[in-house]
C-alpha cells in the first residue's frame, strides 16, 4: 500500500470511529444488555442507577481501539497504566452512595471520567480529582463534550480531598489505599457515605463507610481489584 493510500484508510477509519461515537443509538442495545446481564443479574436493584447505566454512553470514555469492548464485563485500559472500572463495579459503588439530586460528591481517581458522569446524572455536583495530568485533561474534555456541566475536574493528588468544597454528602474513591485516608473522613458530612476499596493490590475489599455521630462505621461489601492510590498517601504512612 502506498503511503497516500494508507493515510486515506487511516483518515476514513478515524471518521468512522467518530461517527460511531456520535451515533449513540447504535450502542443502545448493548448497553441495555449490559444492564440486564451484568448489573441487574448481580443484584443491583436501585432503578435510578439501572436507568442511568442504560443512559450514560460508556463508549465515549474508552480509547477508540477498545470501542467494541466498551460494554463488556471487565475493566479496560485507558492508558498511563490506569483502567476504567468494570460496569458492575461502577453501578455497585453508585448504588452504595444513596444519592439524591442535591448531593455534593467528591471522587478521587477521575480516570476516564465515566464514573463521574454516572454520578452527575444522579447528584447535584461532582468534584473529581485525578493525579495523572493527561487523564485529567482527557476526562475534562469528554465530560465537556457530553455537557456534564455539574462535574468539576481537578488535576492533583486527592489525598487531602478538595477542602474548598468540603464537607461532602458522599465520596467515592476509585484507587485503593491500604488504609482509609484520614483527611477524607474529616471532609465527609455527618450521615455521609463513602465507597472505597481498601487493601494491597490485588487483594482488596470494597467498603461502605458511614459517618454516624462523628464515628466511622465500616461495612465490607465484596472483594475487588483496583489500581493502588499513589502520591501523598505513600508518605503519610497510611498506605
Ligand atoms: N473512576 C475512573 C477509574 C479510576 S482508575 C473511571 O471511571 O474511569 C483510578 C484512577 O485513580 C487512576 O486514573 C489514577 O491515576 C488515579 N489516582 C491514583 N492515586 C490518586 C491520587 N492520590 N489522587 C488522585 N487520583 C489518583
Amino acid at each position: 500500500m502506498t503511503l497516500l493510500a494508507f493515510l486515506l484508510v487511516l483518515i476514513c477509519s478515524i471518521e468512522n470511529v467518530s461517527e460511531a461515537r456520535n451515533a449513540d443509538d447504535s450502542f443502545v442495545g448493548v448497553r441495555n444488555q449490559m444492564v440486564e446481564r451484568q448489573i441487574r443479574a448481580r443484584g443491583i436493584k436501585d432503578e435510578r442507577v439501572l436507568e442511568i447505566m442504560r443512559k450514560v454512553p460508556r463508549h465515549e470514555f474508552v480509547p477508540v481501539y477498545f470501542l467494541d469492548q466498551a460494554y463488556e464485563d471487565h475493566p479496560l485500559s485507558i492508558g498511563e497504566g490506569q483502567t476504567i472500572s468494570q460496569p458492575y463495579i461502577v453501578a455497585l459503588m453508585t448504588e452504595l452512595l444513596s444519592l439524591t439530586k442535591d448531593s455534593k460528591i467528591l471522587e478521587i481517581g477521575t480516570g476516564s471520567g465515566y464514573q463521574a458522569a454516572v454520578l452527575a446524572e444522579l447528584a447535584g455536583t461532582v468534584y473529581t480529582i485525578e493525579i495523572v495530568p493527561k487523564l485529567a485533561h482527557q476526562a475534562r474534555e469528554s465530560l465537556k463534550r457530553l455537557h456534564y456541566n455539574n462535574v468539576f475536574v481537578r488535576e492533583g493528588d486527592g489525598y487531602f480531598g478538595w477542602p474548598e468544597h468540603a464537607p461532602f454528602d458522599a465520596m467515592i474513591i476509585t484507587a485503593a489505599p491500604e488504609n482509609i485516608p484520614k483527611p477524607l473522613v474529616e471532609h465527609l458530612k455527618e450521615g455521609g457515605r463513602m465507597a472505597i476499596p481498601v487493601g494491597q493490590h490485588p487483594n482488596q475489599s470494597l467498603y461502605l463507610v458511614q459517618k454516624i455521630n462523628g464515628r466511622i462505621e465500616k461495612k465490607e461489601i465484596i472483594p475487588v481489584s483496583f489500581v493502588p492510590m499513589v502520591g501523598l498517601i505513600e508518605k503519610a504512612g497510611e498506605s
